[in-house]
């Protein structure tokens, strides 16, 4: 599953965020990688087709597609130096495939700031500095190692030179995502500033639906994407029953909480979409990349339905609805056969055939 890791200074609302994460635990209960790390929450992606899939199949169950979220502890300017100890924090989040980083945008002075001032522009610059630094160490590190790899001829120079190209970047202040250093070649080292970014602002209520206030947040980190939320607004929300919380969350300008909007922002960041499978057990959103063919998206599913995928029976959601059943679908012509190199199309519903 889609896996987003949680950065940020010392008292920016991080944890008021991960408690209304981990509290969505009846949601993550289907997904036992959810409970088995405690630093581990999980929020669906929203998608109102999978109700109304539910309903014209009959399903018993409906599993949406999961994002995973990994706290980490909070980074302190100078984490990334002093005995590894940043590195250790950090370890957890280079296996994730996006970062969100969280900047408090909230006022209170009951709350004390690490840095003294409410102030999101030096508080990211100071996070990019200790990402930048605890990547510049990886791969001060990597390049001793990968030296004596390349010498004995255990390693290709291409992989060398490519730290060396990453690391004369990182030098200049460059985040490697803003560089156009060629990655493929040390994506084992799970570089930070390589990953996409979200930027999560935690603000007060009223930011919620200041227009001027949020559009000077989201052209602080443009072209990346912002996501405003109040950290003790979404821990409120959990708690209560959807009716309530679609109401609370009318009462602050908004149509979405900001952990789904976190949601659905993650999948867009990384070019990520969902085909839908529907029977009388289960109606479930399944992720792929966007692009992916049918086989690779079977895969998901299980790596028996790759390997002897034959065919695909695809049905646009719209024409399903439209038609109002799979049969019917067939009657009309709106139930496709797909071979295997079909591009799938967010929305579509499956049913694979495969050889065991
Ligand atoms: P962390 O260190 O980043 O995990 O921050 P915490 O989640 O522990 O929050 C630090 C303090 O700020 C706690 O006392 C929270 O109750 C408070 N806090 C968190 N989010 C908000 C918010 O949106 N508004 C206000 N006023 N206080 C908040």
């Amino acid at each position: 599953a889609l896996t987003i890791g949680i950065v940020g200074l010392p008292n920016v609302g991080k944890s008021t965020l991960f408690n209304a994460l981990t509290k969505n635990q009846v949601l993550a209960a289907n997904y036992p990688f959810a409970t088995i790390e405690p630093n581990v929450g999980v929020v669906n992606l929203p998608d109102p087709r999978l109700a109304v899939l539910a309903e014209i199949f009959n399903s018993e169950r409906i599993l949406p597609a999961p994002v995973s979220f990994v706290d980490i502890a909070g980074i302190v300017r100078g984490a990334s130096e002093g005995e590894g100890l940043g590195n250790k924090f950090l370890a957890n989040i280079r296996e994730a495939d996006a970062i969100a980083q969280v900047i408090r945008g909230f006022t209170d002075d009951d709350v004390v700031h690490v840095e003294g001032a409410v102030d999101p522009k030096a508080d990211m610059e100071t996070i990019n500095t200790e990402l930048i630094l605890a990547d510049l160490e990886t791969l001060e590190k990597a390049i001793t190692r990968y030296e004596k790899e390349v010498r004995g001829r255990k390693l290709g120079p291409e992989v060398l030179a490519a730290a060396q190209e990453a690391l004369a970047e990182l030098q200049k202040g460059i985040p490697l995502s803003a560089s156009s250093v060629d990655l493929g070649p040390i994506r084992e080292l799970g570089l930070l500033t390589a990953k996409p970014f979200i930027y999560v602002f935690n603000v007060d209520e009223a930011v919620l639906t200041d227009a001027a206030k949020r559009a000077e947040l989201e052209a602080l980190v443009a072209p990346a994407h912002a996501v405003l939320l109040d950290a003790k607004i979404e821990s409120e929300l959990i708690d209560l029953d959807p009716e309530d919380a679609a109401e609370l969350l009318a009462s602050t300008g908004q149509d979405e909480s900001g952990l789904d909007q976190l949601a659905r922002i993650g999948f867009e960041t990384l070019g990520l979409q969902t085909y839908l499978t529907a029977g009388p057990k289960e109606t479930r959103a399944w992720t792929i990349h966007q692009g992916w063919k049918a086989p690779a998206a079977a895969g998901v599913i299980h790596t028996d339905f790759e390997r002897g995928f034959i065919k695909a029976e695809v049905i646009s959601f719209d024409d399903l609805v439209a038609t109002g059943s799979v049969h019917e679908a067939r009657t009309h012509g709106k139930a496709r056969i797909e071979g295997k190199d079909y591009v799938m199309k967010d929305g579509d519903v499956v049913e694979f055939r495969f050889n065991v």
